[in-house]
């Protein structure tokens, strides 16, 4: 039974490996709280396993009562020691590592907020009403641990710059690390009509902002949304594996009935 007061929330995910690549190292996860994406690195598809441990390490987030935001760093962390622990166990899996984002449903100061939680260069974005009533618009939450994205975030480099620029897929924070990275973490308040994109960089090396907004702004359904996306990605060039989780909040809707969020969330998959 849902509880009165509980964010109704849907999602939907989609990947591919794209046209480039032979194997997806990318992985995802939805669960009723946690919301995450990880892009693998390593070779004879170590990445894989390294990704695939992120996304069902954060499965647990959530599973034994109240999460804090501090839960969420202590538990990347303990993932970084995890996936070490794996390639140290696995020769072929040595050096492996993975990038890690998403959101998770937490209590802060005595009420669900969001964490959007980051290592790596994939990305959480908020498609929302700012600051003109009825006009959404798409912002980028977290920031690239990347030799770029570090530079931008400084004001050095343009992201038009960044985009182009060779350093671009050097990341800088990653799971498997032998000092375990220290997580970005943001919280945020719940905000009824808000949707967040969670994606790889396969997604954001092909399509700029613009259309990116514009294929959320189209597709009403979360699971068409990031169909859609991961769709537009490949036929942009598919240089590399797509990944995307969309997360609504829908608004309240008395009288509506009252379905329990997850009963509407289904991961899809493209291809
Ligand atoms: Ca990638």
């Amino acid at each position: 039974m849902p509880v009165a007061g509980e964010p109704r929330i849907r999602a939907g995910a989609a990947t591919d490996v794209g046209l480039v690549r032979v194997a997806n190292e990318d992985n995802y996860v939805i669960t009723a709280s946690v919301f995450a994406v990880a892009d693998g690195m390593g070779g004879h598809a170590a990445g894989d396993v390294a990704s695939g441990l992120a996304v069902a390490g954060l499965a647990q987030l959530g599973t034994e009562g109240t999460v804090r935001p501090d839960d969420v760093r202590r538990h990347i962390v303990r993932l970084n020691g995890d996936i070490l622990a794996a390639a140290a166990r696995n020769p072929e899996q040595a050096g492996m590592g993975t990038t890690v984002t998403g959101l998770c449903l937490v209590d802060f100061a005595g009420s669900p907020h969001w964490v959007v939680f980051n290592v790596g260069d994939s990305r959480v974005y908020r498609y929302a009403e700012k600051d003109v009533p009825g006009v959404r618009v798409l912002e980028q939450l977290t920031v690239d641990h990347s030799e770029v994205g570090e530079l931008v975030a400084a004001g050095k480099l343009s992201p038009a710059e960044a985009a182009v620029d060779p350093r671009r897929n050097v990341v800088t924070r990653a799971l498997g690390s032998p000092a375990a990275p220290e997580p970005d973490l943001f919280v945020y308040p719940l905000t009824a009509g808000e949707r967040f994109l969670i994606c790889s960089d396969g997604l954001t090396g092909e399509l700029d902002d613009a259309a990116i907004a514009g294929l959320l702004d189209r597709e009403e359904d979360p699971r068409d949304a990031a169909a859609t996306l991961v769709r537009a990605a490949v036929a942009a060039g598919g240089r590399d594996n797509v990944t995307t989780v969309v997360v609504d909040h829908v608004a309240a809707d008395p009288g509506a009935g009252d379905t329990p969020a997850d009963d509407e969330t289904a991961p899809r998959q493209v291809g």
